[in-house]
């Protein structure tokens, strides 16, 4: 990761900013000057004629409705008309129809003679398109008191809640830019959280990103084709007369992943245990859906058709009681997937409901549905980050447990060895100097005064070294009582001052023994051996240890360097008291 806990926090802040800024403004935008409506409907019937239709509408009731209102339409084999008149006052110029939120059906515009205009999501002809909304350009021509007629046509799927509007091309074009920002922002959110969670999958090697990824994804995708933003003003042709396989199979492949990815977010094996499998069956059971789907054979398309719906709630349902249940235990990541999972939730409620014809007050759903997905991106890609932080500072500890020898905190003889190669392979343009350090008679003193004692002067020793020594210096604990040091860019002169002040430091520790002072309690025989080009790391030990050799046939407590002719004493520590 390269950006700092505060610095992402910021991004995130003006995201969020951004992305209740854009909903605002298009609810604001929604609720500029449309002309105010009134619509009837009547289902459609083979030969209708529509002079006819035009006429019908004066002369008996047909089903009246509020365009600005949520208005699902009911599913006949040969469509719908729908007539819209303005109310007074009248404003001339030219207009515009909008039909939102547009659903993947057709709708053609009439006059008394026969069609005018047709347009659909999936339409990529000349004509006119609105974003997130089907348009028709009513001309200045046509006065404002005449009234529209126009036709669903059927589909073979469940037709959608619409709303409709007219109003002047100022408005229209004010309002279809600030839906195109506030998708593109909602849009820009999911993915850019998708491309993060991605890098982090692949750089920690943790499928928990993946599956996250490959949700998000899903839900973008889900909510692209809903909207009608991947045709346009993404205009991607190639999705054209796929968008209702593609949006069921997104769907059940979207909570399929949320449920893989909640099972190793919210760590569902330790904090809920029991509910484990059936997360599993969830998650493996709803793209099978979508393969019965697939097959095109009747019965298991029927099949799987009439399980979708009640298995999508029961499964999101039980992915929300697992979250809510490991939240309560303790799983800190559920939480994260509560806050941002929830709403999404809801609002995917909601927006069924509306599709029954339900909630027809609240026009605004869909889009809330969009911005519910980029605030749910931005909430776990928090959670997300806060797991790879947790990863890495385990990862960290982990190393650092491995690397250390656990009774004295310094290098172990492996982590000090790898550690001094390192710095060997360096080459040869600083002077290198290995200080090989042996506590004296320290078999008595463990004898005298127990191994606990022994041990806290073993610890007293490392940490008077470690003191004494740079942070660049290797200071490493090769085996019992003995210790090494590497000192980088330390002539031969310099490494025997550092070894003698290492002896004085050592002979000055007092050790707490329990019994009457001792002056020569703990002293130790330091042999120095400087880096030549023929050394490897073990030569280099080889020499220092001889010279400490040598140092303990002197009488010990003092310093020894390894030269050309062998072995030389150059000083005896004379610091015999505290
Ligand atoms: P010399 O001056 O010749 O080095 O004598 P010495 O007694 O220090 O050397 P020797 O090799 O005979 O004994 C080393 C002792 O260090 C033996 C062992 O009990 C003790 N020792 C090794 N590791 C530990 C440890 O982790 N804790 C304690 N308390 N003692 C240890
Ligand atoms: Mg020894
Ligand atoms: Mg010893």
């Amino acid at each position: 990761m390269g950006f700092s806990d505060k610095g992402q926090q910021g991004i995130f802040h003006r995201l969020l900013q951004a992305t209740v800024l854009c909903c605002l403004l298009s609810i604001v935008a929604a609720s500029a000057s449309a002309e105010t409506l009134a619509g009837n409907w009547r289902e459609a019937h083979p030969g209708d004629n529509p002079a006819d239709v035009l006429r019908e509408v004066e002369s008996r009731p047909l089903a009246a409705f509020d365009p600005s209102r949520m208005q699902v339409f009911p599913d006949s084999p040969s469509g719908t008309w729908v007539i819209l008149r303005t109310l007074p006052p009248w404003s001339s110029g030219n207009r515009v129809l909008s039909i939102r939120t547009p659903g993947l059906g057709a709708v053609t515009l009439y006059n008394e003679n026969g069609p005018v205009a047709g347009t659909s999501v999936e339409d990529f002809g000349p004509a006119l398109h609105g974003h997130g909304r089907l348009i028709f350009e009513i001309p200045a021509s046509l006065p404002a008191s005449r009234p529209l007629l126009l036709r669903f046509e059927p589909t073979t799927m469940p037709p959608g809640a619409v709303t409709m509007t007219v109003e002047p091309w100022r408005d229209y074009l004010r309002e279809d830019g600030g839906w195109v920002v506030f998708a593109t922002a909602c849009f820009a959110v999911m993915m850019t959280m998708a491309l993060m969670a991605l890098c982090f999958a692949l750089i920690l090697r943790d499928m928990t990103f993946g599956w996250y990824v490959a949700y998000l994804l899903c839900y973008a995708l889900i909510q692209g084709l809903k909207s009608g933003y991947v045709f346009h003003p993404l205009e991607i042709q190639s999705l054209a007369g796929m968008a209702d396989t593609l949006g069921a199979a997104a769907t059940a492949l979207s909570v399929s992943f949320a449920a893989l990815f909640m099972l190793r977010f919210a760590k569902v094996d330790d904090y809920v245990p029991l509910l484990r499998i059936p997360v599993l069956a969830f998650a493996i059971g709803m793209p099978l859906l979508t393969v019965l789907r697939a097959t095109g054979i009747g019965v298991l398309v029927d099949t799987s058709q009439l399980l979708l719906q009640p298995l999508l709630l029961l499964g999101a349902l039980l992915l929300l009681v697992t979250g809510a249940t490991a939240a309560v235990r303790g799983s800190r990541h559920a939480w994260f997937f509560l806050v941002g999972w929830t709403p999404l939730l809801v609002l995917t409620a909601l927006c069924g409901a509306q599709q029954q014809g339900m909630l027809a007050g609240a026009p605004w759903l869909p889009d809330a549905a969009i911005a519910v997905g980029a605030f749910e991106a931005i909430v776990l890609s928090i959670g997300l980050s806060d797991r790879a932080l947790t990863i890495r500072h385990d990862r960290d500890r982990a190393r650092q447990l491995a690397d250390s020898d656990p009774l004295t905190g310094v290098l172990n003889r492996r982590a000090w060895t790898e550690a001094s190669l390192q710095v060997l392979e360096q080459g040869m343009a600083r002077p290198i100097a290995l200080l090989f350090l042996d506590l004296d008679h320290f078999k008595s003193l463990n004898d005298c005064y127990g191994h606990a004692t022994g041990d806290r002067a073993l610890v007293a020793v490392a940490a008077a070294l470690r003191d004494e020594l740079r942070p660049t210096d290797l200071l490493g604990r090769f085996g019992g009582e003995e210790f090494v040091a590497l000192l980088q860019g330390v002539d031969k002169e310099n490494a025997v001052q550092i070894a003698t002040r290492l002896c004085r430091r050592v002979h000055r520790l007092d050790v707490h023994t329990g019994q009457p002072q001792n002056d020569d309690l703990l002293t130790v025989s330091i042999g120095v051996a400087m880096r030549s080009a023929a050394d490897t790391v073990q030569s280099l030990i080889e020499r220092a240890d001889a010279a400490m050799y040598a140092a303990k046939l002197s009488g010990r407590n003092q310093v020894v360097c390894s030269g050309p002719a062998g072995p030389t004493l150059v000083r005896r520590n004379e610091f015999k008291t505290r």
